[in-house]
């Protein structure tokens, strides 16, 4: 029994309880508490900029002065300034500098000269005057490459290498530039390692491979070669937050550069709420605090930061202007000429309009990647948490791109293409253990993981195999070059000289430029060889018009041919002209328009149902009410009124039913206007079998002089127009190719119809 409000005091309204049940409300929100550093933007916690240089040396930081510098001060005092420029960046007013990071008139060399001397409080507080359409502007100009770019995680429940390799190949394809994987059991981390970077060679050449583990096992997998990249480096931006991880700005710097003196690219990573969930933020704003990682970053040697939230963003996204602080991190780090790497990593809302609302602007700035780790696994396979997108979004993302005609940096791959790879990467993976010793993998196992949409389809696998291959690969020592000549010797000789290729260019060392990727032929696009320059309309980046066409091309998009071919497919030997259509006589009798595609190009409606189908639902009604239909076929309009109209006018009983290939359909009468009728189904796509004999049995009341009983439109919840207008679109121009302006009536044979 339904209870109302009032019988329960404490009950909300059923308008409240039905919103209550929407998504959006699994999120938490925070009340704003910049004791707790719940504060985006600015908190009064947030110190006065300020420098003081004496004899050329960082004497007061940000209202600190040298004595009470703490690491973080201290780092960033001796290594992360430019001081030459600091007394003319320090002089700007916020509103000023602000002013320069969005207008498209200043080149992104001066505001990076200039960044360079600014304090991270200053920073912080001229990123906090950006709205949002001026944090797109900055970000279009700001960002170090001027091709954007993308990044996956591949990972699985199981790490099963060769559905990993057939996930990295999928990846590599729909043009994803680096991979990142990580483990739920550190143990398999080397077998991660050489799955995907065996995967990613077969999808697509110059993909750059990140295992995200333990840091000496991560540098130890990078030197052999079998990783190119690391960005797992966590900076914070309270000293507090950094002992408590028994790291300091000088640990991480000796990291950071043990990797890249290592050849590996390397950017740190940072980003919104760490401070806060550690309960280390010491009352200070996330974006303050994040200016202080990126000014950090900057001073260490990083080549880029990963930052925009990451495991923090839902916390972010709990406080007013969340959102905006997170892009303006990525900002900041574009201004302090590193690569971004922005975000959109964790799913920070249960939303798919909040996510949606996360993500946008970063894609229509364009990022140098777009997300620091776009789930290209579903969200129970991805070892990190779920991203704020995933496997599930991959077709809403490439419609997007095409929507705004912007480069998100992926594109459509048909599907017996992503098929083949599959099987070419999970084969090669086999062949790889199987030839280095490291596990045998049966031909059931690689059909599963080939057809897999997720670890859940490959059934029971032996994961001790997974940790003994991975103890295989480490213990004895296995490099890229291991797997290069496991490759040769297994058949593989595309994919091996692939891996050597990249491994010959990585050794060349232009790859350890900021922001730097492989195109597709191992060219380096970097901010040395690819500069951003953006500035203002005509100018930056554009898709070339062969990568335009990949974006528009997505593989659910229709035309009139398609649409011809799947008509054909129902074309049946019915309806035949049985001659010219004569007035008939008979008071009982109905007559049915047609439209002029009917019986030539057009066999199905909107419904799927047959067009012969619904004839014979009509002729069924009519019968049912003692009458009889007759079929005409107008040539000379596709309006259903005209259509209607003239069939009424053919009809012994002066009523007629149009019906026009789409399956829209209607009652007309011989005394009326064209656009005037007796009853209407409009939404051709939800009629059903039994409205269309009801349809007819109405139309013969009517014939008789008896009481219709009028239909109602059926509901649907679907969006009806998106689903069906292209294909309405189509259907009319097939109709409209029939249209002969002195074309007669035709009676079309009704044998077969019953
Ligand atoms: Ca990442």
């Amino acid at each position: 029994m339904t209870q109302l409000a009032g019988e329960q005091p404490d009950r909300p309204v059923g308008r409240i309880r039905f919103m209550n049940a929407q998504r959006v409300n699994l999120d938490g929100f925070a009340i704003e508490d910049p004791g707790l550093g719940l504060v985006a933007l600015a908190s009064p916690g947030d110190p006065t900029p300020s420098l003081v240089i004496t004899d050329g040396r960082v004497t007061e930081l940000d209202g600190v002065a040298e004595a009470d510098f703490d690491a973080i001060d201290a780092y960033i005092a001796r290594h992360g300034l430019d001081l030459a420029v600091a007394p003319a960046a320090m002089a700007l007013s916020d509103l000023a500098f602000a002013r320069l990071l969005a207008h498209p008139d200043v080149p992104r060399a001066e505001v990076v000269t200039l960044v360079a001397g600014a304090t991270p409080a200053k920073l912080a507080r001229v990123l906090a005057l950006l709205r949002p359409p001026e944090l797109i502007a900055a970000m279009a100009k700001l960002r170090a490459r001027r091709t954007p770019s993308n990044q996956a995680h591949v990972t699985n429940r199981l790490d099963d290498p060769l559905l990993l390799a057939a996930d990295s190949a999928t990846a590599a394809a729909f043009g994803f530039r680096e991979i990142e994987t990580t483990v739920p059991v550190l143990a398999d981390a080397p077998s991660n390692a050489v799955a995907c970077l065996i995967g990613a060679a077969v999808g697509a050449q110059g993909v750059l491979i990140q295992c995200s583990v333990e840091e000496a096992l991560e540098l130890e997998l990078g030197m052999r070669g079998l990783t190119s990249y690391a960005e797992t480096i966590s900076l914070y931006g309270t000293e507090q937050v950094f002992t408590d991880g028994d790291d300091t700005p000088w640990s991480k710097a000796f990291l950071t550069s043990a990797y890249a003196s290592r050849g590996m690219k390397m950017r740190v990573s940072s980003g919104a709420g760490a401070e806060v969930l550690m309960a280390g933020a010491e009352g200070k704003s996330m974006l303050y605090l994040e200016s202080r990682c990126v000014a950090l970053a900057r001073a260490i040697g990083a080549q880029g930061v990963q930052n925009g939230g990451i495991d923090g963003a839902s916390v972010a996204a709990s406080v007013p202007g969340g959102l905006r602080e997170l892009m303006a991190e990525n900002v900041m780090v574009m201004a302090r000429n590193l690569e971004s790497c922005s975000g959109n990593d964790a799913l920070m809302s249960e939303s798919d309009m909040r996510r949606t609302s996360r993500t946008l602007p970063i894609v229509l700035a364009g990022s140098d990647f777009m997300f620091s780790g776009f789930g290209s696994i579903q969200r129970y396979d991805n070892m990190f948490g779920p991203s704020n997108f995933n496997a599930e979004d991959i077709d809403d993302f490439l419609a997007m791109q095409r929507d705004w005609g912007v480069d998100g940096g992926l594109r459509t791959v048909p599907a017996d293409q992503i098929a083949a790879l599959r099987r070419d990467a999970a084969q090669a993976c086999r062949a790889v253990y199987r030839h280095l010793g490291l596990a045998d993998f049966s031909d059931e196992h690689v059909e599963r993981a080939v057809d897999a949409a997720g670890s859940k389809d490959l059934g029971e696998t032996d994961t001790l195999a997974v940790v003994g291959a991975a103890q295989a690969i480490r213990e004895g020592g296995i490099t890229v070059v291991d797997v290069v000549a496991a490759l040769d010797e297994a058949g593989y000789e595309a994919e091996a000289d692939r891996i050597m290729a990249m491994t010959r260019a990585r050794l060349a060392g232009d790859y350890l430029q900021t922001s730097a990727i492989f195109d597709e032929r191992l060219g380096v696009l970097s901010l040395v060889t690819d500069p951003n320059d953006y500035a203002g309309p005509g100018t930056g980046y554009e898709p070339s018009a062969e990568r335009q066409r990949e974006i528009n091309a997505i593989r659910q998009a229709r035309g009139v041919d398609d649409l011809r071919a799947e008509q054909a497919r129902f074309a049946a030997p019915l309806l035949a002209v049985s001659g010219p259509a004569a007035a008939g006589q008979d008071p009982r009798e109905v007559v049915i328009g047609v439209s002029p595609a009917v019986g030539r190009d057009v066999w199905r409606c909107l419904s799927g149902l047959t067009v012969p189908q619904v004839l014979a639902e009509l002729l069924a009604g009519l019968e049912e009410e003692g009458c009889t239909g007759r079929v005409v076929r107008f040539g000379d309009t596709v309006d259903l009124g005209r259509i209607g109209l003239a069939a009424a006018r053919l009809a012994g009983s002066g009523i007629g039913i149009g019906l026009q290939g789409k399956g829209t359909a209607l009652i007309h009468r011989r005394d009326l206007a064209p656009l005037a009728n007796l009853e209407l189904y409009s939404v051709a796509p939800t009629v059903t079998p039994e409205l269309y004999r009801l349809l007819g049995a109405n139309a013969a009341r009517h014939a008789k002089g008896a009481t219709p009983d009028p239909a109602r439109n059926p509901y649907s919840d679907e969006a009806i127009e998106a689903r069906y207008h292209t294909t309405v679109i189509a259907l009319m121009a097939l109709e409209r190719a029939w249209v002969r302006p002195d074309a007669g009536p035709e009676e079309l044979s009704m044998e077969g119809l019953r």
